[in-house]
């Protein structure tokens, strides 16, 4: 608005040339210094206009914002067309994404909390921050849906930024298609593809080991969009470093932006998948046979999904309530009886050092402050429970000298386990860990 007042004040418009002219005037889009306004009329409206009072409006928006534009016009149907040519673009994209695999499905927990934070991060400003973030970790472990969530994310926050997702084998696939057509023009065709964005997402990139000519059109096309400024973003099963026969230029690009690993889950977040999963399927499964899952299902969280959907589909078939003894039946070939279990004074220092985010040489220390001090004495505790060892064989164990230090903590335990709540949930919880019920 004050653009346009600033046209009227400046040629001294009448208000009914201005009314009619310039005031219904809208900025339909900006892209870099190209303004493009929309003129609500007819043809004959939109070229006295642009005749009449484009250098004017091009002279207010330099004046106003230090700019110096360049200035197209165009009609509503015309901006209509360029609107729904973006929505089909928008869509093609979104064929090759995974509607589900958006960051509101995505759990946060202490294995993915980095990559999550730095994916979040580049959606939110591509091409600004980390370029190019490379995320890697094993397999099932949600690169996929990372990937998909900063693609979707980015398409509903960014509506002009023009985005490839491909895998590397379609990319691969492309590049072969490109050069057994041998043409000039197929290839420039698939160059002009690939080096007219502003993101590419390409997933699972150690395919393209090994492949040199897809490597080398890699190499180019990531130069390109990486001196432009644009997002790269990648994934891969394995660290650079790890990636043997890569080429040393392609490995120490990636390693030029930030890389972020996704570990496995642990315990908490199994539950917290399983229970997402429930909510967003709708379905309500007992905690039992959901501890029952995440405690025997740990490395692959595809596997862990794919594991509740055989207890819930396995349930509809025998038209039976689901319960721990159906679910052991449902996963027999994933969840393997373990042979007896043993379970030692070893076994538990590490569980519970785990837990608390210290080492067992932490437990095993004679360190006073109560951040070792609460750990070792739920040790003593859970090995006088959960094992036959006696006070001095604890002792041992923890490297204490007095064994009536055990039974101080073990009374200690009891009490808290009794009167605090946090002490209570946090023995049950590792009591679930060290013997996950079967
Ligand atoms: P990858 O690409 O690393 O092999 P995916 O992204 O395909 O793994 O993940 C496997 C499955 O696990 C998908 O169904 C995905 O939705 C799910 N998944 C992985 N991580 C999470 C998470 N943190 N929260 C919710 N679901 C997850
Ligand atoms: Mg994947």
């Amino acid at each position: 608005d004050e653009i346009l007042e600033r046209v009227k004040e400046e040629h001294e418009l009448g208000e009914i040339s201005f009314k009619t002219w310039i005031k219904p005037l809208r900025v339909h889009r900006v892209d870099g210094n190209d303004v493009t306004i929309l003129v609500p009329t007819e043809q004959v409206g939109l070229d006295y206009v642009s005749k009449k009072y484009k250098l004017p409006i091009k002279a207010a928006i330099g004046e106003l914002t230090g700019k110096d534009c360049e200035i197209y016009f165009v009609l509503p149907q015309d901006a209509d067309k360029e609107i729904k040519e973006k929505q089909i673009k928008n869509e093609s994209i979104l064929a090759g994404l995974n509607p589900r695999y958006t960051f509101d499905t995505f759990v946060v927990g202490s294995n993915n909390k980095f990559a999550h934070a730095a994916s979040l991060a580049v959606a939110e400003s591509p091409g600004k921050i980390y370029n190019p973030l490379f995320l890697y970790g094993g397999v099932g472990l949600g690169k996929t849906h990372l990937m998909n969530s900063i693609a979707h994310f980015i398409l509903e926050n960014h509506p002009g930024i023009r985005i490839v997702y491909v895998t590397s084998e379609e990319f691969t696939n492309e590049v072969i298609d490109a050069i057994r057509n041998g043409s000039n023009t197929a290839i420039n065709k698939f160059r002009e593809k690939y080096r007219n964005i502003d993101v590419l997402l390409i997933d699972d990139i150690q395919f393209i080991i090994g492949k040199e000519s897809t490597q080398e059109e890699f190499f180019h096309t990531f130069n390109a969009l990486h001196g432009a400024g644009k997002q790269i973003i990648i994934s891969s099963d394995r660290p650079p470093k790890d990636m043997d026969i890569l080429e040393d230029r392609i490995r120490s690009r990636f390693e030029w932006g930030l890389m972020a690993d996704i570990q496995m889950p642990d315990y908490e977040t199994r539950m917290a998948i399983l229970r997402k999963k429930q909510e967003i399927d709708g379905t309500s499964v007992d905690d039992d046979v959901l501890e029952y899952i995440a405690s025997n299902v740990k490395s692959n969280i595809r596997e862990l999904e794919g594991s509740l959907n055989k207890v819930i589909a396995f349930s509809n078939l025998e038209q039976k309530e689901i319960d721990i003894e159906l679910a052991q039946k449902a996963l027999r070939d994933i969840i393997s009886p373990d042979e007896p279990k043993v379970i030692t004074a070893d076994y538990i220092i590490n569980v519970v050092a785990e837990h608390f985010n210290i080492t067992g040489d932490d437990i095993r220390s004679n360190i006073r402050a109560r951040k070792y001090s609460y750990p070792r004495q739920i040790v003593m505790f859970l090995c006088r429970q959960m094992t036959t060892n006696n006070l001095q064989q604890i002792a041992e164990a923890i490297c204490v000298q007095n064994h009536t230090t055990i039974m101080h903590g073990i009374k200690k335990i009891e009490q808290d386990y009794a009167s605090n709540k946090e002490t209570h949930d946090t023995i049950d919880l590792l009591k679930k860990k060290i013997n996950p019920p079967s």
